[in-house]
């Protein structure tokens, strides 16, 4: 028997893909992220498995669970929120996993950055404007690396999606003006997109601080920064019709 960890999505319980749900309802064992996995995802759960809320648990905990169910012949699912790849701590689970000699495999998920982008209902990555999207934070009690400061990667004056940081939003407001972007950049907040009670915020770096204040807005949010949350960009060369590529001819070609 092999642990799963499964990507949860972003909340909406249809946004787990096919292969996470039937997973999720053969598992003789789940242990979930409580704080941000949506409950309802449980219910997929078959009769008489073992949920545990792994909030409670110390990585030691989590991983004992683990290890008594895969010895004892049981399919054991890891529920993370969105894909586990991003700020999941996965890492130092599938680590001890190796150690101990445990088969283990990843099962991705729909990460809230894009919930937040198709709630937005927008592109990140427009011609001329953004061809890059970073992914970062502000430093918390998890430091972030010197050189990838929120004011460094300013800079590149990208499309920015910082994760776990609404709370601290002067901060990140501070760091991006120090580091280029101009106070007029369009700034917008999601907070639990995909679920029921989502909200979408929109401002500038100016005046977001005061609009997410007015809101009361503290948790479980995405800062999306960047010029392509207005409207100005070129169209893209894809759909062009004097721009043919592998699958469509250019118009006028032979
Ligand atoms: N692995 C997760 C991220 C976990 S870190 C993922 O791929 O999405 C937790 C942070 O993710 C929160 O502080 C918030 O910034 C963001 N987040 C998680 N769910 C969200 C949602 N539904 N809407 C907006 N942001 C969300």
């Amino acid at each position: 028997m092999c642990v799963f960890f499964v990507g949860a999505g972003p909340g909406d319980p249809e946004l787990i893909t096919v292969k996470g749900q039937r997973l999720l309802g053969q598992a003789d064992i789940i242990i979930y992220a409580g704080s941000l996995v949506n409950p309802a995802l449980l219910s997929l759960a078959k009769n008489g498995a073992a949920i545990y809320n792994s909030a409670s648990m110390t990585l030691d905990e989590v991983i004992a669970v683990m290890e008594q169910g895969v010895s004892g012949g049981k399919l054991v699912v890891r529920l993370h929120t969105g894909d586990p790849s991003i700020y999941g701590a996965i890492q130092e689970q599938m680590d001890a996993l190796t150690a101990k000699q445990i088969a283990f495999e990843v099962i991705p998920g729909v990460s809230s950055f894009l919930a937040t982008a198709a709630a937005l209902k927008q592109e990140y990555t427009l011609p001329d404007v953004s061809q890059t999207v970073i992914i970062t934070r502000l430093e918390g009690r998890t430091p972030v690396p010197e050189k990838e400061q929120l004011s460094k990667l300013a800079s590149h004056e990208a499309t920015m999606c910082i994760f776990l940081s609404v709370h601290m939003l002067d901060n990140v407001v501070q760091e991006l003006v120090d580091g280029g972007y101009t106070s007029e950049t369009p700034v917008a907040i999601v907070q639990k997109a995909s679920w029921p009670d989502q909200k979408i915020l929109r401002g500038t770096l100016a005046t977001i601080a005061q609009v997410v204040r007015e809101s009361g807005i503290d948790r479980t949010a995405m800062i999306v920064v960047g010029k392509v949350l207005s409207t100005d960009y070129a169209l893209s060369r894809l759909y062009a019709p004097e721009f043919g590529h592998m699958f469509r001819q250019a118009q006028g070609e032979k």
